[in-house]
């Protein structure tokens, strides 16, 4: 199970937004909206409506200077791009990267300060839009949140939805994980936990910042093992926050000890809004940015959004899987479970009683993990319709499923009692001792290797014509 090592670069990744967005205008896939789209509701209905297809500049957004872009990804085969594999490399070489993590390079200077702002009114200086029409206002949605462990100066980065509350005050929700853990140990001390948030990075910093790190790992290196070089940072204005120093946008400041002000509703990854609540606060100190900088909002709830977090944790659950179960060969949070609940795993079983085994697994590999669906190497799991033909065919409910009662879960999934949700587990996979047909697929020989070209007339409208013809006299 080493031959993730083998995986290399094959492309030489662009290293900025800019970059990025050079890549996709040359192949069109960016296109770029008239001037003055509204920030309010119009601009996030325009990259909704294109976030399976294209991505979206918008210039003058809402008559602001700063342009906006939106569908950094439209699917799965651009993060591969973006990384410079093909699609079945993806999650070999996010692995590979999470397992060889490349530390940052601290550099004196970046075109991230060309602009310093110490002055700060977040709506006048930066063009933030509403996106879900029960958002409760304008939010920051691909803002990568750096901060450092109080105690041991480890940086962590991760994407939170940033509410603007004032000129220049931030309504933050932190689920229970690693930027949370900091600041309840500043917190502690009576101490502001230190935090910067960037915006217009290049998107693999956006992918690695959903790694399922542990805690202390700094998703930054992870990046830089993705690019095949390490990020260039430096350090902020007003604080000792690191930030990628050609990134376009960062917004410096500070998490306030017991302050909790209401944040909410927002649209969500399974297409709900989160609820009001009293949530942490951020003061900002300063914001600085390129000379001509350019905004990036991802549409909440929308594609771009279940996809960043739907591959890197396909490539985590993937390989906490294969420590116990090396025979597991795949895994695909699909779309309709909203690339977070629901997971299907392809195996090479080797005991009927594997299935279960890996279940248990990967619903103790993450929390938000809710129905698995473990099917043989035959079946196609990038295909829904593929998937649901294994449930359909190779299993069955009184002897195939697995319900786990009040386990941890989602708190984002509204059936859930504030977090407490069950598990289920489907076993779609045939039995090792059946008979040789009795689950043997059929297929027509030679459908894959047909030539149509060669095997169908150029011209059907003169050979339609021909036929009947023919059959008359
Ligand atoms: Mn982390």
């Amino acid at each position: 199970m080493r031959t993730e090592h083998m995986v290399r670069q094959e492309a030489n990744p662009p290293s900025d937004l800019r970059a990025w967005l050079t890549h996709l205008i040359g192949r069109g896939r960016l296109a770029i909206a008239r001037e003055g789209v509204g920030l309010v509701d119009e601009l996030a209905a325009v990259a909704k409506r294109l976030e399976r297809d294209r991505a979206v500049l918008f210039p003058r957004p809402g008559g602001h200077e700063i342009p906006i872009v939106a569908n950094l990804f439209t699917g799965r085969d651009w993060v591969a791009d973006a990384i410079g594999v093909s699609e079945d490399q993806l999650l070999p070489r996010f692995l590979a990267a999470a397992r060889e993590p490349l530390p940052t390079n601290e550099v004196a200077s970046g075109p991230v300060q060309e602009v310093v702002h110490g002055n700060v009114d977040l709506l006048h200086q930066l063009p933030i839009p509403k996106h879900n029409e029960r958002d409760s206002g304008p939010y920051i949605t691909a803002g990568l949140l750096i901060a450092r462990n109080p105690e041991t100066g480890v940086q962590n980065v991760s994407i939170h939805r940033c509410q603007i509350s004032g000129p220049n005050r931030i309504g933050v929700l932190l689920l229970p994980r690693h930027t949370f853990s900091y600041h309840r140990i500043a917190e502690k001390k009576g101490q502001a936990l230190e935090i910067a948030i960037v915006i217009g990075a290049h998107p693999v910093l956006l992918l690695a910042s959903q790694a399922i790190a542990a805690l202390d790992e700094d998703e930054m290196a992870i990046a830089g093992a993705l690019l095949g070089k390490p990020v260039d940072v430096v350090k902020c204005r007003t604080n000792s926050v690191r930030v990628p120093a050609h990134a376009e946008i960062v917004i410096e400041g500070r998490i306030l000890p017991g302050v909790r002000e209401p944040e909410g509703p927002f649209g969500e990854f399974p297409q709900y809004y989160g609820p009001r609540a009293n949530r942490e606060v951020i003061e900002v100190d300063a914001i600085t940015h390129r000379a001509q900088p350019i905004f990036h909002t991802i549409v909440g709830g929308g594609y771009e959004h279940l996809i960043l977090g739907g591959v890197p944790r396909e490539a985590t659950l993937l390989q906490h899987l294969r420590r116990s179960f090396p025979n597991v060969l795949d895994v695909r949070l699909t779309r309709g479970g909203t690339c977070r609940y629901h997971l299907a795993i392809k195996i090479d079983k080797t005991n009927d009683g594997e299935p279960k085994n890996v279940m248990m697994s990967a619903f103790g590999a993450h929390y938000d993990v809710k129905q698995v669906i473990v099917v043989d190497r035959d079946v196609d799991i990038s295909s829904t319709d593929e998937i649901e033909w294994a449930v359909a065919t190779r299993f069955q409910a009184d002897l195939d499923l697995l319900v786990v009662a009040g386990a941890l879960g989602s708190k984002l999934d509204p059936t859930s009692n504030d977090g407490i949700s069950a598990k289920m587990g489907l076993d779609a996979t045939a039995p090792i001792d059946a008979p040789e047909l009795a689950f043997k697929r059929i297929r027509v020989k030679g459908e894959d290797q047909v030539d149509l070209a060669a095997a169908l007339q150029a011209d059907p409208n003169a050979a339609f014509a021909r036929i009947l013809a023919e059959v008359r006299s």
